[in-house]
């Protein structure tokens, strides 16, 4: 089996967050009641005319620029014919033959591997509508408040080799956008949708295979399901000696397979035009300057710089900027308090795994930089316990209250008092005679089961260190 070897591309559509559509002045605002956001230009009703948006374009080339793209002068918009309900001109404008940016790259690191994906083309377009069928009333219904809602369309060259390096190529995207702050990234709302063609070829050969094209799919863990099970077809169907055609498929995320298209959806053929309403316009390379200058720190930038600021190791500053508001947070707590490494820890620990609990986001939780940092402190200082300081990190996260509050109220300092120690100490020397006579005759190791014992009895408020201490002594001393 293995002597076949994957090829895949990838086409992603990102809706920018702009404040407007592309070509008129419309909200892009999600989720607002059919038909709220529209006006003659995205109705493509006759004698409108489109007039482009300049913050897309900003967007686009922002976007282009963290890609490593060259950015191409000159711009120049295309209709795109084809007729369907969701899109009432008869036409999708977009950037053919010269799109907006070309020949970039995204270097794709993950924990344990790195490759370099190069990027074909970036190009702007409008959205088209959202077309609803209602079966039972027998009639489709549409809401053109997604039409002219500004994407980039940016597609990779067939340099994937992998499922698994889709899926990451994907992921490294999309926390790259999230930096560039140009999209919310949603794949549920459908800001980021992806398409994916597929193929094998014989290991050594430089041509290329007959290719599937796979569509719907809606989520990173569906592009991968749906490649995996593209590549194994591919490959039975090459061993048996059958014959690939090239078709497109719909990936069915429930019954986990892919099935054909109907061809009449199928049947593209695109003429494309320039679009007379939008003239070609040449950028000032001084603008495009500006905007590389504005462009802010990126994932593996940050990755670097934390490394070198902090003294964290490739993993810990991995984790940490592999979200762009848990590696801002992580600064604020790092100016708090001078332990980056802790705080490293605390975050990649306890923290997210409170998060991964709770399926959110570190913004939904209201946890501030001091808050979390006095708790740290606490542990640090001794006055709680680590075990003990997760759960006063749980209970903070429910109740909305800070860490002193909380382990002051719920009694969950520390017991390092002598005097309330020994009565426990004792109480378990007492029930533990044999393993007491063992310390006695000097098997130190022995101490461990009792300071167990105790930390029990105590709740995990004793401290352990002191608690070794003072079950030898009064050990010796009985
Ligand atoms: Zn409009």
């Amino acid at each position: 089996m293995s002597q076949f070897e994957t090829v895949i591309g990838l086409e992603v559509h990102l809706q920018l967050s702009t404040a407007t559509k592309i070509f008129c002045g419309c909200a892009n605002r999600y989720g607002c009641g059919p038909n709220t956001n529209v006006c003659p230009v995205c109705l493509g009703l006759p004698g409108s005319l489109p007039v482009l948006n300049s913050q897309a374009m900003r967007y686009a080339i922002t976007a282009s620029l963290a890609l490593n793209a060259r950015i191409n002068g000159f711009v120049k918009f295309d209709r795109k014919n084809y007729y369907y309900p969701d899109l009432p001109k008869g036409y999708q404008i977009s950037q053919y033959d010269f799109p907006i940016a070309s020949d970039g790259y995204l270097e794709v690191k993950t924990k344990d591997t790195s490759a370099r994906v190069r990027i074909k083309r970036a190009h702007l377009e409008e959205d088209a509508g959202k077309l609803m069928h209602d079966n039972a009333a027998g009639c489709s219904l549409v809401d053109y408040n997604r039409t002219g809602t500004p994407l980039l369309e940016i597609v990779t060259e067939p340099d994937i080799r992998s499922p698994q390096e889709a899926y990451d190529y994907l992921n490294t995207l999309k926390l790259n956008l999230q930096y560039l702050g140009i999209s919310d990234c949603d794949m549920e709302k459908g800001s980021l949708r992806c398409d994916a063609n597929v193929s094998i070829r014989p290991i050594g050969a430089t041509a290329f295979g007959t290719k599937a094209e796979l569509k719907n799919m809606n989520s990173f863990k569906a592009v991968k399901a749906a490649l995996e099970y593209e590549v194994t077809r591919h490959r039975q169907m090459a061993i048996s000696g059958g014959r690939i055609v090239q078709e497109t498929l719909l990936w069915d995320d429930i019954k986990g397979v892919t099935v054909p298209m109907r061809s009449k959806e199928e049947a593209h053929d695109y003429r494309y035009f320039p679009d007379p309403d939008l003239v070609p316009f040449t950028l000032d390379p001084a603008f495009v300057d500006s905007l590389r200058a504005e462009l802010p720190e990126l994932p593996l930038q940050k990755q670097e710089r934390f490394k070198e600021q902090y003294g964290l190791n490739d993993y810990d500053s991995f984790i940490l900027i592999s979200d762009r508001s848990i590696s801002e947070f992580f600064e604020q707590c790092a100016l708090l308090y001078q332990n980056p490494k802790n705080i490293a820890n605390w975050i990649s620990g306890p923290l997210l795994k409170e998060i991964n609990q709770r399926k959110c986001v570190l913004t939904d939780l209201k946890l501030t930089s001091e808050n979390f940092v006095n708790l740290i402190k606490s542990v640090d200082n001794g006055v709680v316990s680590n075990l003990v300081g997760k759960d006063v990190l749980t209970a903070m996260l429910d109740q909305g209250r800070s860490a002193d509050v909380i382990i002051q109220e719920g009694g969950w300092a520390q017991v390092s008092d002598d005097s309330a120690l020994t009565v426990i100490v004792d109480e378990v020397i007492a029930q533990n005679p044999s393993v007491a006579a063992q310390i006695k005759e000097g098997k130190a190791n022995a101490v461990g089961f009792l300071v167990g014992q105790v930390m029990k009895k105590s709740k995990g408020k004793a401290n352990p260190k002191k608690l070794s201490e003072l079950i030898t002594r009064r050990i010796s001393n009985g």
